[in-house]
């Protein structure tokens, strides 16, 4: 496989300079395991360890190597294990902030877009598309909404509709993962060996959709899971596949939904963006309402901002303050 298959490009070539310099060999990290790591090179898919320096350092962040890592690999001299030298800057990463976690946990790096599925069927909540929006945009990767099992959909515009109003510009692509033209839709995201991950609750098609993108069985669909216990823990551990036919697809168990979402339907979701702007009101203490000179009503009015999610904000503030 070449580095470029697994998704290596200049840049990271520049970035790799010093480690080549000193005889370390270039890969992307497809695997992440308790105690190690499977890492793709140009030669063979290997075992690679964590050197004690680099995990010291990283522990308290989230930058110690994660699935879809590009790193430098000291090889042993006497053939033994393998180990991780560095981390290259990622373009993106994806990471969770569960509440009660003691630190940022790093679900993906150098995603390059994130396909939120959605069912059109049961699975249709505008507020969870949001803090999935917010955690795609955190992560520096481009996001795509796929509304999936359009088949068992009778108000497919109006659905679509709804979708548009709260991802403004974002690519939503209605499809089916049960009819064979679903992958022509999504085909081109894979171009030029680009990184994608699917995120989205649990039963919304991931795992049919992985499969149909992938070309192969690999992922193991909810009715083989539901019957096989041991079968859903076997598959636990993040993994990144390299398709055939170019372009990598991320499996990461972590944000297949309610496992991150549950808990973080918990805490408020992260309006971040409003609040920005709030400082740029001429009042401190703006409630963006009729005060002369808001900068929030005037991004609503720009069409920066939708009025829907505007009203989101209002009402989660109302809420927080109520709590107080
Ligand atoms: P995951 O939990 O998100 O990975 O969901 P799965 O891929 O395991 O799918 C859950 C169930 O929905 C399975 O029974 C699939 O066969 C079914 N399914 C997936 N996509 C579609 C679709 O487009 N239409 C219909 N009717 N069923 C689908
Ligand atoms: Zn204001």
């Amino acid at each position: 496989m070449t580095l470029t298959a697994l998704g290596w490009d200049e840049r990271r070539q520049f970035e790799f300079e010093p480690y080549a310099v000193r005889g370390c060999l270039p890969g992307r990290v497809v695997g992440e395991h308790r105690t190690h790591y499977r890492v793709a090179t140009e030669r063979s898919e290997l075992t690679a360890m964590i050197t004690g320096r680099l995990r010291n350092a990283a522990e308290q962040r989230s930058d110690l190597a994660g699935v879809g890592d590009f790193v430098a690999l000291r090889m042993p001299q006497d053939g033994g294990i393998a180990s991780v030298e560095t981390v290259l800057p990622r373009s993106s990463a994806l990471i969770r902030k569960a509440a009660g976690e003691r630190r940022p946990q790093l679900l993906a790096a150098n995603v390059d877009v994130v396909m939120i599925v959605m069912a059109l069927d049961g699975d249709f909540n505008m507020p969870r598309l949001e803090r999935y929006l917010a955690l795609v945009e955190a992560s520096g990767a481009a996001a795509v909404v796929v509304a999936n099992k359009a088949d068992l959909s009778d108000d497919l515009e109006s659905k679509s509709r709804q979708i548009r109003a709260t991802a403004p510009g974002v690519p939503v692509h209605a499809i089916s993962a049960r009819a064979s033209d679903a992958v022509c839709q999504l085909e081109p995201y894979f171009e030029d060996n680009r990184t994608i991950a699917l995120i989205g609750s649990s039963g919304v098609g991931k795992s049919t959709l992985t499969n149909l993108l992938l070309g192969e069985a690999l992922q193991a669909t909810q009715e083989v899971r539901a019957h096989d216990n041991r079968g859903r823990h076997t598959t636990t551990h993040r993994q990144l596949f390299v398709r055939p036919r170019g372009g990598s697809i991320m499996d990461t168990p972590g944000m297949r939904g309610l496992e991150l979402w549950d808990r973080a339907a918990s805490t408020p979701p992260d309006f971040g963006d409003i609040e920005e702007l709030s400082r740029q009101c001429r009042f401190r203490n703006c409630q963006h309402g009729s005060e002369p000179s808001c900068a929030v009503r005037a991004a609503v009015e720009a069409g920066d901002l939708t009025a829907e999610r505007l009203a989101r904000y209002a009402a989660a503030a109302r809420k927080s303050l109520g709590r107080r």
